[in-house]
């Protein structure tokens, strides 16, 4: 801490008042004040680029979000038990963009209370209690959805009805004797689907009855896992044999993300029975929503009230509203695409120069670099580590991701431009090199 400047020193001793739970990013933390587009500036007036957050979706501090937010706030917010427009406008505007079998919608505040609520409406329309998750998910921090979110390293606390299967790691699986970058979708979605129901004979075997697949459909926090296209259909059939139902999980490929399409359960081209989707929603402000079959959510929406005092509000609402307007004005996901391609091909190209990247894969503005010992496929965090305090000391903000924390995560807001690219780039190169990497 000695090497901090006051400011950041005073800051960073002045969290001690909230616990040890929180951390920060960064051996010297960033202290940001400003915002505009995938740039960020810290309290020095020093312009970042920002090659993390989901959260200003749309671009930091987007006009048109700030202005709808600051007319409803003037007019109205208040809970959700009087009518109001905007809810219902909505409502029928984020419906239009699922298939027609997803024809309700709940709001929350964030993705862990939608994942919880999700998994309470799943367990009432199959009776069952059992949930599987991949084994490193994540999915919130309710008492509920902390047990079934294994990233957080709780693995032996986990709850005695929640089932793990592995991460489908297309880079190191090797499927009966075949690498699993080799496997068609069928053979990749084969092997899961195997998985998934010995996670559900095991649950059998200790009388629990199965009720949901919770899954991201690039299973982000894993890894970034989002192809071969289509290997998710064998599991999502499976689990609807056994009984279940799958909860798509949209906090990361949803809104545009992926630049397939607006959701990552479209882009595998399966319609799910629940949906659940938070961070990327509002552009900022704590929104989330869970949707659902109609049949699905009865037996759960049918007996048991559910109020939920922010989730909906007008405000959040104008913001959600505004936001989903500048991604169909802006397409934000034709710019995913596009931009995502010639990012993913730029980091894709340092390959045969920089050894240390072992592969490079992702979907639109979601792109995961796996750093490993050359030669190998031995993930290797500490140079991970190395390249986000060195990309820090460029001005670049990113973070990582995957069981061994080696997989750099590069997932800008969705406004990411191609100078934007450059820019990471060359802080990316400049970074290899000073690291003899
Ligand atoms: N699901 C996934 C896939 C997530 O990435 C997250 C948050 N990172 C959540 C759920 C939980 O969302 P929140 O932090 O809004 O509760």
């Amino acid at each position: 801490a000695a090497a901090l400047d006051p400011e950041t020193r005073r800051l960073t001793e002045e969290r001690d008042v909230l616990g040890p739970a929180y951390r920060l990013f960064y051996r010297t933390p960033v202290h940001l004040v400003k915002g505009e587009g995938a740039h960020v500036w810290d309290a020095d007036g020093t312009e970042y680029l920002d090659v993390y957050n989901n959260v200003a979706s749309v671009g930091h501090a987007h006009p048109r979000v700030v202005e709808a937010i600051a007319r409803q706030a003037s007019l109205l917010n208040t809970h959700t038990r009087y009518l109001h427009e905007n809810i219902l406008k909505y409502a029928d505007d984020i419906l239009s963009t699922m298939p027609d079998e997803l024809n309700r919608i709940m709001f929350q505040c964030t993705g862990s209370e939608a994942n919880d609520l999700a998994v309470r409406v799943a367990q009432a329309y199959t009776g069952g209690e059992g949930v599987i998750v991949t084994a490193e998910a994540y999915h919130g921090n309710s008492a509920l959805t902390s047990k079934l979110s294994p990233a957080l390293g709780t693995a032996q606390d986990l709850g005695l009805t929640m089932r793990m299967i592995p991460t489908p790691d297309t880079y190191r699986l090797v499927i009966d004797g075949k690498p699993a970058s080799a496997c068609t979708a069928e053979e990749f979605g084969g092997w899961m689907a195997a998985e998934v129901r010995k996670a559900v004979a095991d649950m059998n075997r200790h009388g629990i009855k199965f009720a949901a697949l919770l899954a991201d459909s690039i299973f982000s926090s894993d890894g970034v896992y989002p192809d071969p296209v289509g290997y998710l259909q064998p599991v999502i059939d499976t689990v609807h044999e056994l009984g279940g139902v799958w909860i798509a999980d949209e906090v990361q490929p949803g809104f545009t993300r992926t630049g397939d399409a607006f959701w990552g359960f479209e882009r595998q081209e399966i319609v799910p029975d629940l949906v659940t989707s938070g961070k990327p929603m509002a552009n900022g402000l704590p929104t989330s929503l869970m949707a659902a079959r109609q049949e699905v959510l009865e037996p759960f929406a049918g007996s048991i009230p559910y109020f939920n005092t922010f989730g909906g509000n007008p405000v959040c609402m104008a913001a959600a509203q505004a936001t989903l307007d500048v991604m169909c004005s802006e397409d934000t996901m034709g710019n995913a695409k596009r931009v995502g391609a010639i990012f993913k091909q730029a980091v894709t190209d340092l390959m045969p120069a920089h050894p240390c990247i072992g592969d490079v894969r992702g979907a639109g503005l979601y792109i995961g670099c796996e750093i490993v010992k050359p030669g190998t496929k031995d993930p290797d965090q500490a140079a991970a580590l190395d390249i986000l305090e060195t990309l820090r000391a460029h001005h670049v903000l990113t973070s990582v991701c995957g069981r061994f924390g080696n997989i750099l995560k590069l997932r800008p807001p969705l406004v990411f431009s191609e100078q934007d690219v450059d820019w990471f780039m060359s802080a990316f190169t400049d970074t290899l090199q000073e690291l003899g990497l």
